[in-house]
């Protein structure tokens, strides 16, 4: 379909997947690998941190996954899959020289463009750490425009925690990083306990902080409650949301939340957006 398309001078629709050439994998946890892609045909898919690909292995199936490379960069496409099911394991079985599907990018950016002169703090549990790292990327990249720069940072135990090394580096640049697990052996020196705990720990200006968040909806709404009593509203909370979704386009209607659809309108949102249908029970 993609070649006759291409025969006949239109541009291939926004349903049909560009080939991708894997370039190297790297394991970060047991079940979680970052990927890096390049487009078989050269060039490079331009995006903006917080918005997400429709990724498939051929013959497996298709799901939204959010970029997690560095926005500024001429580097490949990145992303950091956990394999959770038959499409997730088929992407992360994937070797360097095989071609995966690339529908995209979709959804809005977090609002880093509009943070000059904010403190910000970002919230992330497990593999929500991912489609934070290009906004961290991004606000590093010009440090000198914003206030503190924060990161809590939560894992179920220490060898499900992403991006080790690069935590390290963060700090070092002027992030302040603190990271917590649920559980851990006597080797592990940090804390102990859910990531919204770490919030009145942290050092920030409520007054001037906006709060970026991604991680199990659970967490979130710890978060933000922890985020109220800290002075921060539900308005300048932007969370990422995660929703079954099939086209990506706003057409199918699989990731509807209450009035509106996540790939078209998100899946980046503001909280206060979101919490009066976030809380009703199996929307
Ligand atoms: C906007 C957006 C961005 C996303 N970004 C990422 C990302 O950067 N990295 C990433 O790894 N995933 C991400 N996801 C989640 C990813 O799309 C799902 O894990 C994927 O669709 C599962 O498909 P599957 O066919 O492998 O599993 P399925 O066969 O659909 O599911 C297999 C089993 O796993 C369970 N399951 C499905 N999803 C999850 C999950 N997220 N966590 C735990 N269990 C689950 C299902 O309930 C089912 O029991 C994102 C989702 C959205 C909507």
């Amino acid at each position: 379909m993609l070649a006759s398309t291409e025969a006949r001078g239109a541009e291939p629709g926004p349903m049909v997947p560009a080939p991708f050439v894997l370039r190297a994998k790297r394991r970060d946890t047991a079940d979680t690998w970052t990927l890096e892609l390049q487009p078989r045909e050269g060039g490079r898919l331009a995006f903006a941190p917080g918005q997400f690909t429709m990724l498939s292995a051929f013959g497996t199936g298709e799901v939204p996954i959010s970029i997690s490379g560095d926005p500024n960069g001429e580097g490949p496409l990145v992303h950091t899959v956990r394999a959770v099911g038959l499409a997730t394991r088929a992407i992360c079985d994937a070797r360097p020289g095989d071609v995966l599907g690339v529908r995209g990018p979709f959804g809005g950016p977090w609002p880093v463009e509009d943070l000059a002169g904010s403190d910000v703090l970002i919230v992330a549990g497990g593999i929500g750490l991912a489609p934070l790292r290009p906004a961290v990327l991004a606000l590093l990249a010009r440090r000198e425009r914003y206030g503190r720069l924060v990161l809590l940072y939560g894992g179920r135990s220490p060898d499900q925690l992403l991006y080790a090394e690069e935590l390290k580096a963060w700090s070092e640049r002027g992030l302040q990083v603190a990271v917590t697990v649920d559980s851990a052996g006597p080797e592990w020196l940090g804390h102990v306990g859910v990531v919204p705990r770490l919030v009145r720990h942290a050092r920030f200006d409520p007054a001037r902080t906006v709060a970026l968040l991604c991680g199990p909806e659970v967490m979130m709404r710890f978060a933000v409650s922890a985020l109220a009593q800290s002075g921060v509203e539900s308005d300048r909370v932007y969370t990422s949301m995660e929703r079954n979704m099939q086209c990506a386009i706003g057409h199918c209607g699989h990731c509807q939340l209450g009035p509106t659809l996540v790939c078209r309108d998100g899946a980046v949102y503001p909280w206060s957006a979101l919490a009066r249908w976030l809380a009703i029970r199996e929307l």
